[in-house]
């Protein structure tokens, strides 16, 4: 990025797929929309406390696309934070609040809701939550992994929708079960040691939960009745559900014209943003029972600057 006297910014310095630096003069202005830093470890350690950035760096999804026939045909560094970073030698300054993050569990949500167990083989959480809820409380787990055990009977029922996939359990259960790890056995105690958990723990875990669902109401965590479906029938199955990390929703600070601002709140003149280079557009967490807000957000924010700055400059 380049800028004059005044701070006002005049252009961008790029290399060409020769490999020469061109410098582009801006006469309206330079929207920054470079993508997250959730790629840039540093940065990462630097803005998230050691949980979090823990997690974020251990189980990204940044590769999750790679398999036999669509391959990464790329080793460039995906979401470096090289455009926060640019800014920030403009003058612009980070939000100042735990940084967002998007979180996800696919395997999670292809049922709804059911029994959700810790290492310990001990129900932690509303398993109603959105994933990006519940991954706080898992990456905080003392194993610092990225997964829970759901534990489900054999019976058909009719599943309430989380996501729009209504339908009926066993065949949402065949289709995970050659996708995600997966285990089955005629007892509690048998799956539990498959599953590396403490029997006696598990077994009392789903004997508490199939009181939960007789009596209708969740007592210990408060999920909705409609999710209440006891653990009763065998063989019993053990789905892992595991969480990864999309990408950082944090950037820097700006107006509602998406004009860059110093720490003064003053503009940086011809300074915009857009998508995850804008911060203090979530709050502290991203809430995907919104699905899509991310890019949502990228698409207005690029029109909204794109037209700010070629009307007001
Ligand atoms: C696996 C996965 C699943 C997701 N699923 C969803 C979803 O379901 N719903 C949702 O809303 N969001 C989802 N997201 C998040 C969403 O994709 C991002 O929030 C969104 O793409 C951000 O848009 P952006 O324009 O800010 O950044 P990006 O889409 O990351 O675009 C940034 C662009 O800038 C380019 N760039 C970076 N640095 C430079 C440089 N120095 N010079 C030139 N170019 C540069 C990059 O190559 C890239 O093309 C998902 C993300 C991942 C990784």
């Amino acid at each position: 990025m380049t800028k004059d006297a005044d701070g006002t910014v005049t252009g961008l310095i790029a290399t060409n797929e020769a490999g020469d630096y061109v410098h582009y003069k801006a006469s309206k202005g330079v929207i920054m929309c470079a993508g997250s830093y959730g790629g840039n470890e540093e940065m990462v350690d630097y803005f998230c406390y050691p949980t979090m950035a823990h997690f974020i760096k251990t189980y990204n999804a940044y590769n999750s696309k790679a398999s036999d026939t669509a391959p990464v045909t790329t080793d460039e560094k995906m979401d470096d934070g090289v455009g926060h970073k640019m800014m920030c030698w403009a003058g612009a300054i980070m939000e100042e609040i735990d940084p967002s993050y998007q979180a996800w569990s696919i395997d999670g949500y292809s049922f709804a809701a059911p029994l959700a167990v810790n290492l310990q083989g001990k129900r932690f959480f509303n398993e109603c939550f959105s994933s990006l809820s519940t991954s706080f409380p898992i990456f905080e787990l003392p194993e610092q992994n990225n997964y829970v055990w759901q534990i489900l009977g054999s019976d058909t029922f009719n599943m309430p929708p989380l996501l729009p996939i209504p339908g009926m359990t066993r065949e949402i259960m065949d289709m995970i079960a050659s996708s995600s790890e997966y285990y089955e056995a005629d007892t509690i105690a048998e799956l539990a040691e498959k599953i590396d958990i403490d029997p006696a723990a598990l077994t009392a875990t789903v004997e508490r939960y199939n009181e939960i669902c007789k009596g209708g109401k969740d007592e210990d965590f408060g999920k909705a009745p409609w999710h209440l479906n006891p653990v009763d029938t065998p063989p019993y199955k053990a789905f892992k559900e595991n969480y990864h990390f999309y990408g950082m929703s944090s950037g820097v600070k700006t107006n509602n014209k998406l004009q860059v601002v110093d720490k003064d709140w003053k503009v940086i003149p011809h300074l915009y943003a857009a998508g995850n280079c804008v911060g203090w557009r979530m709050g502290s967490g991203y809430q995907n029972v919104v699905p899509g807000l991310c890019n949502v957000y990228a698409a207005v924010h690029g029109y909204f600057a794109g037209k700010n700055c070629a009307t007001e400059n």
